[in-house]
């Protein structure tokens, strides 16, 4: 065998190794559900909601918020608006007809960007539970029992969910939660979970604190640093919500490139929380160090040192390799490969995660982005 096989191989072993542990570990625990000490509770709750130009969409976010199962005399909406469209005016018009839940509406003259957005809002919220949740996401009627549940628990701070529907019907997307799910699960039952998803994450009040104002991925942030401080971070299955997502491949990489350069400079700011905190500094953040951090990286030498390793053994053949790479890319963002569509689903995100941090390295990574008007048809 000639050395690039060799050495392409070898590569592809370590990088697989940390996988195959948490795979191991995964059938040795079986977790399932919350780790959390659930039992019903009913705080008073601050609803979170950042808008920016959703005039589309707002007033069907509003009909959901207030279809939920919960007494919305113990509820407030605290909404922050950046738009230049008329959706403070749609959500101040549609209040005015309403006795409940109170609303707070926070009006910005300019856009600054979704954290310094967010943190005002949190500043705001006055209430025991606290909702943060994107105006582009459905969610079912007993969410805020769920969450709430999981809080009752005293060791709990904050909780987030799962993703049931993908709206638009991106089968890559579903693929990659379906996994993703399994991850968050297991890393609950050891401690806490990494990543919080911004269409429901809940957090105890008296825990928030303020985030990054140039943050991309502010749920997550809160979390983290609510871990660190002490209170555990959980993913509860049995919350759930809807979100859209795309499937092709160029429509995907605008919003998940930004998702994971956000998730990225988190890891890399809070380096210094490795090895700390138990199993959430030992196990967690290095498994998360792994996958988003290495593993692209790791993938990517592979892939190219294993192409001229085959074509030195195989000559023009070797090319099957690369050529197999592309085709699983074609065939993937059209949702056509069937049973292994979820491992497309997990290729699809260390190419995001690749291209993070070359954008990363480069220097970018900061700011607003395009609201992504297609997703909000899926929304309709
Ligand atoms: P994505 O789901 O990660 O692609 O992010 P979205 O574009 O859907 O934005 C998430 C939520 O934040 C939505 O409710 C947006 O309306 C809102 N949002 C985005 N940017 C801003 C901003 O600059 N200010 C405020 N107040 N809200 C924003
Ligand atoms: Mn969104």
């Amino acid at each position: 065998m000639n050395p690039f096989v060799l050495v392409a191989g070898t590569l592809l072993a370590i990088t697989a190794a940390p996988y195959v542990a948490f795979l191991g570990l995964y059938a040795w625990m079986r977790p399932s559900g919350s780790p959390a000490t659930k039992r019903p509770a009913e705080p008073t709750v601050s609803l979170v909601l950042p808008t920016y130009n959703e005039s589309r969409i707002v007033e069907a976010k509003l009909d959901d918020l207030l279809a939920l199962d919960y007494p919305m005399e113990k509820v407030e909406l605290v909404v922050v608006d950046s738009s230049s469209d008329d959706t403070r005016e749609i959500i101040r018009n549609y209040f005015t007809k309403l006795e409940a839940p109170d609303l707070t509406l926070i009006e910005e003259d300019e856009r600054r960007g979704l954290a310094p957005a967010l943190n005002e809002a949190y500043e705001a919220a006055e209430r025991e539970m606290v909702v943060k949740t994107d105006c582009d996401s459905k969610l079912p009627p007993d969410v805020l029992l769920e969450a709430a549940a999981n809080l009752a628990d005293p060791e709990v701070d904050a909780v987030t969910g799962r993703n049931v529907e993908v709206l638009g019907g991106s089968e890559v997307e579903s693929g990659y939660r379906g996994v993703q799910s399994h991850i968050q699960q297991l890393e609950s039952h050891l401690d806490s979970t990494l990543i919080f998803h911004g269409p429901f994450s809940a957090f105890e009040n008296d825990a928030l604190l303020p985030i990054d104002p140039k943050s991309l991925a502010d749920d997550t942030e809160l979390a983290l640093k609510i871990r660190r401080q002490g209170g555990r971070v959980v993913f509860d299955p049995s919350v759930t919500y809807k979100e859209a997502s795309h499937s092709e491949f160029v429509k995907r990489r605008t919003q998940k490139d930004r998702r994971a350069m956000g998730l990225i400079r988190l890891l890399v700011q809070h380096r210094d929380a490795l090895g700390k905190y138990r199993k959430y500094g030992k196990v967690v953040l290095p498994f998360n160090w792994w996958f988003m951090i290495a593993s692209p990286w790791l993938l990517t030498v592979t892939l190219v040192i294993g192409t001229v390793g085959a074509i030195i053994q195989f000559g023009g053949f070797g090319l099957a390799l690369p050529v197999g790479v592309g085709l699983f890319t074609y065939l993937g963002q059209r949702d056509l490969l069937g049973p292994v569509q979820a491992l497309y689903s997990l290729f699809d995100t260390q190419v995001s995660l690749l291209r993070a941090s070359v954008e990363l390295l480069r220097g970018k990574g900061d700011g607003t982005w395009d609201v992504d008007s297609e997703l909000r048809e899926a929304f309709e």
